[in-house]
């Protein structure tokens, strides 16, 4: 008898809940959609001394349920800048509340489609969003014509778009769409300063990714700090050069054994692909032993991996596996990035 007092209490109670509420559903839903909002437009106070780095994408074109393709999202004070933008980089930088509504300018290490696939829905959806200032794109000679493609993809849209955001008619909004693009051609080992605006400072330098002429690498300085970015890159003695006491290097990877796995996977299951493919893959990028000897000779405080080759699961096992033997070469401290890592120097 108690219990069944207790039961019809429980569901007394409940349906007084659902009924307020139901009465009060108008304010809940407004607080919700606020708090959504709010969690994905509104940017942290800007911190003039605040220097961070967003991981939104450490994959590579491979599809990967818990790795986005390449995208790195910088905060230098009042300026926030994005290093490649592989497929999907809006959605993966709002999934971690990355600050793109802030979003100045984009650099592009070099033009393989992982790494400027998402340019387009970075410029244009990001305006959609609710982005108001043009976007300065830096990168590789042969930018300027992918950014001419995805303006001729985007023209009808944002015509239609237009005058629900207020423009007046033959008022253009690319002003608030499409920045300056500079194409950065480098045909020396020397770093150039490609951007430099309110303490932060960007410097370009070449890196070896066969059959592109121009990949760049990207050295980003702010208040006494240094991160060095590797694009994509096989080993090569400009990030022992460029990123020579850095604070922090952030590199591309492929971890030999794993990749000899895949080849023999490839081979056994009689696959439409060529098994040498792993190996030319692995030919363009840095062997995870190798890069651990760079960032040792180059005496970095820090090396976190990204862009990991073959793109493997996030949970320390496999990153134990992947890094297997890094730490008899290099003694500083080592991470394996994973989509969601926020890095404050
Ligand atoms: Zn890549
Ligand atoms: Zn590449």
């Amino acid at each position: 008898m108690n219990r069944l007092k207790v039961v019809i209490g429980g569901v007394t109670v409940a349906v007084l809940v659902l009924f307020a509420a139901y009465l009060a559903r108008d304010e809940l839903q407004y607080r919700f959609v606020k708090a959504s909002i709010s969690a994905g437009m509104i940017a942290p106070d800007e911190n003039p001394e605040r220097f961070a780095l967003y991981f939104c994408g450490t994959g590579t074109p491979r599809f990967h349920a818990d790795r986005n393709q390449p995208c790195l999202l910088i905060v230098a004070g009042e300026t926030t800048v994005l290093f490649d933008a592989g497929q999907g980089a809006l959605w993966a930088m709002e999934a971690i509340q990355a600050p793109w509504i802030n979003l100045d300018a984009v650099f592009l290490s070099h033009l393989h489609s992982d790494h400027m696939s998402g340019l387009g829905e970075v410029i244009q959806n990001g305006w959609v969003a609710g982005r108001r200032q043009a976007l300065d794109i830096y990168g590789p000679p042969g930018t300027a014509a992918v950014i001419d493609g995805f303006r001729q993809l985007y023209a009808a849209d944002v015509t239609e778009r237009k005058p629900a955001f207020g423009y007046e008619p033959g008022q253009d909004a690319s002003a608030h769409l499409w920045g300056a693009v500079d194409e950065v051609q480098i045909d020396d080992d020397d770093a150039h300063v490609v951007y430099a605006k309110k303490g932060l400072r960007i410097s370009a330098f070449r890196v070896e990714h066969p059959r592109w002429t121009y990949a760049y690498g990207y050295s980003i300085e702010y208040k006494g700090k240094r991160v060095v970015f590797s694009g994509d890159t096989r080993a090569t003695e400009a990030i022992v050069r460029h990123a020579k006491d850095a604070d922090l290097l952030v590199h591309e990877a492929y971890n030999r054994n794993m990749m000899s796995t895949v080849a023999r996977a490839v081979e056994d299951l009689d696959l439409n692909i060529d098994a040498s493919v792993v190996e030319k893959i692995a030919s363009v990028h840095t062997d995870t032993l190798a890069l651990a000897d760079i960032a040792e000779r180059a005496s970095v405080q820090r090396l976190v991996i990204t862009h990991m080759i073959p793109p493997i699961p996030p949970n320390g096992l496999a990153e134990t596996l992947f890094a297997a033997g890094m730490d008899e070469v290099y003694k500083g401290p080592l991470t394996l990035a994973r989509d969601g890592l926020v890095i404050e120097l």
